[in-house]
């Protein structure tokens, strides 16, 4: 049976997707050139739109990668020198953390509880710390970060650099880009494509940041923010990239702006509404992220007294396929996805289904 994938990430398809894919190889897109100005245009196209859907400020570029974990290590090597700062509340903010001290830096870890959100206390962070790492959404427990908490980190060390990892909230969060310096996502969850491509958003400032520490070590060889730049003055890429990926987030996020980011970001905020909803009145089901302003809209993780898995195949033998729990939550949780793809319809059936369940 044909499934819907509430799974988050890879998750369903942006339903444009198909259509996308098969004009792409009649155009034969995935046989040109990285070189050519058919391929200059194609990157063109999914720079200015993405700058459009997200409100990009004109002193930050866009570059691509192979994924968000690639991003990670990027961040590190072309952004500090010793020390970063990270709060970490769940397994991809721990894997961030953990890379850092792979490449032999000094990082410090603020720690919260899984299924909540670090409280923010600037005074806790160094003076001279160079670069504040959030997870505005832990994919693995469903917490999600308040920008504001963000924001006020930029008020209390505004030397330090601010990087975001929106990889399961974007394009739904509206962040404020001025008032951080980085902020990266890769398509395969709020976008809908197929996996295998990264997005870093990056400004003028980390731009310096990591041509000033060239200048005193290594800042890696592949994707350093300089030959990024570089290739992508001219809307390339230093190595042959995803150019499929490229084409097809040219094409989604400009179905995206036909639809207007703030319908996107209301219906969200609907489903959203109506899971969570769901969830508080069933007894199959409570909510795992108990504080209501740190609950994601975009990644609903719910804790249940049956075994997870029995819900899964259950949802599963209706077409609907969930996301089981993160790690060591595999049997406990169940996550659900609630990304610009999913319609009120399907989340209405979705929740007819769960509410069926005894
Ligand atoms: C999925 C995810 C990543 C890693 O993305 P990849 O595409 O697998 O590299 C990083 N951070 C968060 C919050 C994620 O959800």
């Amino acid at each position: 049976m044909k499934q819907i994938f509430f799974t988050p990430g890879p998750a369903e398809l942006y339903f444009t997707v198909e259509g996308h894919i098969k004009k792409a190889l009649t155009e034969q897109v995935p046989s040109i050139s990285h070189r050519s100005a058919r391929f200059q245009s194609i990157f063109q196209e999914a720079e200015e739109n993405l700058r459009n859907l997200l409100s990009l400020p004109n002193n930050y570029y866009i570059f691509f990668t192979g994924s968000a974990t690639e991003i990670w290590e990027r961040i590190i090597q072309n952004l500090v020198a010793e020390r970063s700062y990270h709060y970490v509340n769940g397994s991809f903010s721990n894997r961030f953390y953990k890379i850092a001290e792979e490449l032999g830096r000094s990082p410090v870890i603020q720690k919260a509880e899984e299924g909540s959100c670090a409280v923010v206390d600037p005074e806790k962070i160094p003076s001279d710390i160079e670069l504040v790492a959030f997870t505005q959404n832990e994919t693995s427990t469903g917490a999600a970060q308040p920008l504001d908490d963000i924001y006020q980190v930029r008020q209390s060390h505004p030397e330090a650099i601010i990087a975001v990892d929106a990889v399961s909230t974007l394009p739904y969060i509206p962040l404020d880009y001025t008032q951080v310096d980085t902020a990266y996502f890769s398509v395969q969850k709020g976008f809908g494509l197929p996996a295998g491509l990264g997005v870093w958003l990056v400004n003028a400032r980390c731009l310096a940041k990591a041509e000033q520490l060239a200048q005193q070590q290594s800042i890696g060889s592949y994707h350093s923010l300089p030959s990024l730049l570089e290739k992508a003055r001219k809307h390339q890429t230093p190595e042959t990239p995803n150019v499929l990926g490229i084409y097809l987030l040219a094409k989604v996020v400009s179905d995206m702006l036909g639809k207007g980011i703030d319908v996107i970001r209301n219906e969200t905020k609907f489903k959203a509404g109506m899971m969570y909803q769901t969830l508080s009145e069933h007894d199959n089901f409570t909510p795992f992220v108990k504080k209501a302003e740190h609950q994601s809209r975009t990644v609903i993780v719910t804790e249940t007294r049956k075994p997870a898995q029995e819900i899964i195949q259950k949802l599963q033998e209706s077409g609907l396929f969930l996301g089981s729990g993160y790690g060591h939550f595999k049997d406990k949780h169940v996550r659900i996805a609630n990304f610009p793809t999913h319609s009120r319809e399907q989340f209405i059936q979705l929740i007819d289904k769960m509410n069926a369940i005894l």
